[in-house]
């Protein structure tokens, strides 16, 4: 979107900013909505949370969403705040009303909206919360404002669940008579002692990328009796939690949805409407795009083990492989051989350079690239755009061995094998390392070993 003289901003304070996936979600919405908003981040010291709240309503920004560390901070310079969020003791969006903002938890009307999508109602459940940090915290004050039959709120410092759980009991019992049945429990050898079927909401930091192995419960007796399992992060897709709801036979889905819809709530607020649910499915899929790993793009001379890495990674690292020789040759039905008789070079690099243009948008794949694609300029600055440019390398007489007896390639199609194979390497050499991000020598290592120079580079 165009910004204009009438473009209104929104943004997010916090510290940390630059790794937000707000300002993505936001300017999407925007987008979707025809909204001529502009969202961004601003970084802001812990002594400054005041002055850069009354500062955004002097330059008449819109609206505010507030992060890590400033949730509580922000509570002194508002000039209203809505009930939950007071007693949630989190303001996480600002709306501009007369003289200043007021202040909403916006966290759990995402979850709300979220299980209300999984078919996940909370009146009459039993409800067992993991963890008694910040969101566990405004999820305990979710529950109970649902009408959950009993929340158990679990952790390793007990005396956080234990000061959630006064907090929610005080809130409901002053403002609304309500006696709630929240208990708090220790974590650790925590069994629930009510009946089969409830709901877990994993709130702790366990299990979050790159620990994607952990898990703060392993005992799967609690996954057995659990029906459905929530876990609020969202990187990785699948946790180790989510992982042993399905295992078990439970429903389980992860936050994505949650930090979407708390965003959405957000953007209602600040621009009193109703996001479109086309206009949600379609930020969703981007969404989940965005979040993909960047591609890994492996080149090299033929037999340099681009196909069998790419495979291995592939299959180990949770990436989609894509080899482009197999693509093309699936695409034709026919080999590249016949391709090459039928058709000659040029029509087959035209193919080579339509591929890989497609694949410069992508995410999340392992992409083995045929060992001429590099040559052509075109495809460079594709190769470029589409990730981590990996150059595998390995010595004449390495290259020698593995090719010899192949006869699936024509560009070495006849005799005496060796003098091929060096004269195109000294013609491609000098443009594989011109375009690669790395070089890498592959001759006598492992794919783990070779995994991580490609990761930690
Ligand atoms: P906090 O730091 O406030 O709380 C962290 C929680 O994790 C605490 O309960 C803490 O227990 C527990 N924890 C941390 N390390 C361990 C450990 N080694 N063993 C057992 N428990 C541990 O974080 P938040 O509440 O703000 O966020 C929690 C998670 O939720 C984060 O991963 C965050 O990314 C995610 N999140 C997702 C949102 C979404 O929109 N989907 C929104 C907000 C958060 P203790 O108190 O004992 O230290």
């Amino acid at each position: 979107m165009q910004i204009k003289g009438t473009t209104r901003v929104c943004g997010l304070i916090g510290n940390p900013v630059a790794h937000s996936l707000s300002p993505f979600i936001h300017n999407k919405l925007a987008q979707g909505m025809g909204i001529d908003l502009a969202y961004v981040t601003f970084k802001v010291d812990g002594d400054k949370v005041s002055q850069a709240v009354n500062g955004a309503y002097a330059l008449d920004i819109m609206g505010m969403n507030v992060t890590v560390p400033h949730k509580q901070a922000v509570m002194d310079p508002i000039v209203e705040i809505d009930p939950l969020a007071n007693a949630i003791g989190a303001v996480n969006t600002l709306v501009r009303v007369d003289g200043g903002y007021k202040g909403y938890n916006t966290d759990i009307l995402g979850l709300k909206r979220e299980l209300k999508e999984a078919g996940v109602d909370l009146k009459n459940r039993d409800v067992v919360i993991l963890g008694a940090g910040g969101a566990a915290r405004a999820i305990a004050f979710l529950c109970a404002s649902e009408e959950a039959r009993r929340i158990d709120i679990c952790n390793r410092t007990v005396e956080k669940a234990k000061s959630i759980e006064e907090a929610v009991k005080t809130y409901y019992k002053t403002d609304y008579n309500r006696d709630i049945d929240i208990r708090s429990k220790q974590i650790e050898n925590y069994t629930f002692d009510g009946p089969d079927g409830y709901l877990v909401i994993q709130a702790t930091s366990i299990g979050l990328a790159p620990n994607v192995d952990d898990v703060v419960i392993e005992d799967p007796k609690f996954y057995e009796r659990a029906e459905v399992g929530v876990d609020i992060i969202y990187n990785p897709a699948e946790t180790k939690f989510m992982k042993l709801m399905k295992m078990h036979g439970a429903q389980a889905c992860n936050g994505l949805m949650m930090l979407l819809y708390q965003a959405v709530a957000a953007f209602e607020l600040w621009n009193d409407c109703q996001v479109d649910s086309k206009v949600i499915d379609s930020v969703r899929n981007e969404l989940i795009d965005e979040m993909k790993k960047p591609n890994i793009v492996l080149i090299g001379f033929m037999g340099s083990g681009k196909s069998s890495l790419g495979r291995w990674i592939a299959k180990n690292h949770d990436y989609e492989l894509i080899d482009t020789d197999e693509a093309i040759e699936k695409k034709e039905g026919r080999s590249i051989s016949d391709i090459f008789e039928t058709d000659g070079e040029d029509y087959f690099r035209n193919l080579e350079t339509e591929l890989i243009k497609e694949l410069s948008s992508k995410k999340g794949k392992i992409i083995s690239v045929g060992g001429g694609l590099p040559v052509k300029e075109e495809n460079q600055t594709y190769l470029k755009q589409a990730g981590k440019v990996v150059y595998l390398k390995a010595s004449l007489e390495e290259l020698v061995k593995r090719l010899s007896g192949d006869d699936k390639r024509p560009l070495l199609k006849g005799s005496d094998l060796k003098t091929k194979i060096e004269s195109l390497m000294e013609k491609r050499k000098d443009i594989y390392s011109s375009v690669s991000d790395i070089e890498i020598d592959t001759t006598g290592r492992e794919f783990e070993d070779l995994y991580e120079e490609i990761i930690n580079n």
